[in-house]
């Protein structure tokens, strides 16, 4: 499988440069030159399969030639058995036509560690084959985060260095990332916002001579091996509920628009899923795109569900790029003006497209909360308030008769404030973190401050050298 950039002017590379690369050298998003398509008899095939060999036979013909189907088995069943749950990602009733797909049994409680998990092993698998060593750089508010250091910890070509804003993760984040005892992680707490966090970590991959030096790599949401890695999950709903003979809704919690393009992703590859609910927070930048066309930037406010937090939807390019059937020229002006005026011009008749498969909702806090307890009263099952949000817009926008599967996308007891505002109690963490606040921490406080942090890097990438 080759991959091309939304942009049009980055070289076209095969699944494991793209891993390796992320973004692409023209500013662009890595992309399959096209959809492998199961058929009928092929998804029946899938049916009853363990999750680690479904992901596998998903993932195969996005990864083609790059790696041999024996390795990605083999890292899909070490990436997933450290998950709390034997189905990986069971699929739980929670009324007549609504299903969780909880996302949340993997290490540090949130959907991403599908995702990272996996691309853990897969860099480890690549690295090696080219005798190699990366120094991954991310900024996080709390959940990418803590999903990628427990994903790397420990691999010896990879250090790993997180950026977090000080005080303004959640403990429960912030612990899963300090008490990362590995050598080969830094955690970094700035005096600072996360923005402020996201810029200094695009300030060191713009800083040419740093960024060759350290070997800088990232595992953000940008990655398509995170998409590739996040579409099996929809198959495996789609093929519970009765795939390929009943097709399915999807309500997914959406920040950076990564979770609902694998959904979408899924739907290309032959999942048959007709309709896409987009969940947001008070942060409404996709509703207001969904319901208006009016794509605008706004100031981000803060929420109870934090990981919904968004500015702009760095994935929405590649659903843009797929309804502008694939004209990179016109992706590139559109996102170009978007940069300069904070106002996206999508072409009427692409809007309407988009919004033939995508509907859009909103919710506050307030009403975040109300759902958080109603679910509670009415089947007996807690949700976070990300998973809450999804939830709300399955009730309100399911279309009749359609099973709707919602992303459940984080535990509850990552946000046990949340929780306790709508219900009363504090939920237990899982056995696996029932003495994370018992565990010493350890980061590096610093300034909002490029070259003191650059030089902490370096310091951390010489520290095995003296
Ligand atoms: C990251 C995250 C989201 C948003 O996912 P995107 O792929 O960025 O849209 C939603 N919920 C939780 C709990 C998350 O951690």
């Amino acid at each position: 499988m080759r991959y091309v950039s939304t942009r049009g002017r980055a070289p076209v590379l095969d699944f494991t440069d793209v891993l390796l690369t992320g973004l692409a050298e023209d500013g662009g998003l890595y992309m399959p030159e096209s959809w492998p398509v199961f058929s009928a008899p092929e998804l029946r095939a899938l049916r009853g399969l363990p999750y680690a060999e479904l992901a596998a036979r998903v993932m195969a013909p996005l990864v083609g030639e790059a790696i041999k189907f024996n390795d990605l088995q083999a890292m899909c069943r070490r990436a997933y058995t450290g998950f709390a749950h034997p189905a990986v990602v069971p699929l739980v009733q929670l009324d007549t036509n609504i299903f969780a797909l909880e996302l949340f049994h993997g290490p540090t409680l949130a959907f991403k560690d599908l995702a990272l998990q996996l691309v853990g092993h897969l860099f480890e698998h690549a690295l090696a084959a080219r005798d190699a060593h990366v120094c991954i750089v991310g900024a996080t508010s709390g959940d990418t985060g803590s999903a990628a250091i427990a994903a790397m910890a420990g691999r010896t070509r990879i250090d790993i260095t997180i950026l977090h804003p000080e005080g303004k993760t959640s403990e429960v984040q912030r612990r899963q990332m300090t008490t990362a005892q590995a050598p080969n992680v830094l955690n970094l707490a700035v005096a600072g916002n996360f923005d402020d966090c996201q810029d200094l970590v695009k300030a060191m991959f713009g800083d040419a001579k740093f960024r060759r030096e350290m070997r800088l790599s990232a595992v953000n949401s940008i990655n398509f091996a995170r998409i590739a890695a996040q579409i099996p999950y929809y198959f495996a709903a789609a093929l519970a509920l009765g795939a390929p003979d009943r097709e399915i809704a999807v309500a997914v919690p959406t920040g950076n628009f990564g979770n609902v393009m694998a959904a979408w992703a899924a739907r290309q590859m032959g999942a048959p899923i007709s309709r896409f609910i987009v969940a947001s927070n008070r942060n409404d930048i996709l509703w207001r795109f969904l319901t208006k066309n009016d794509m605008r930037v706004q100031g981000v406010e803060p929420s109870l569900s934090p990981s919904m937090d968004i500015q702009v939807s760095s994935n929405f390019e590649r659903l843009l790029f797929e309804f502008l059937r694939r004209d990179a020229a016109q992706t590139t002006e559109i996102l170009t003006n978007f940069r300069l005026n904070g106002h996206m011009a999508v072409p009427e008749a692409n809007w309407r497209a988009i919004q033939r498969d995508f509907t859009g909702f909103r919710l506050d806090d307030a009403a975040t909360l109300a759902r958080i307890a109603r679910t509670y009263r009415e089947a007996g099952y807690l949700v976070d308030p990300h998973t809450a949000v999804g939830l709300a817009a399955a009730h309100e926008c399911g279309p009749i008769g359609l099973p709707v599967v919602v992303a459940a996308t984080a535990h509850p007891a990552k946000f046990p404030d949340a929780i306790e505002k709508a219900v009363g109690f504090r939920p237990a963490l899982p056995a696996a973190l029932a003495d994370l606040y018992e565990r010493d921490e350890k980061f590096t406080r610093v300034g909002n401050d490029l070259a003191a942090i650059q030089a902490l890097i370096r310091r951390f990438a010489d520290r095995n050298d003296k």
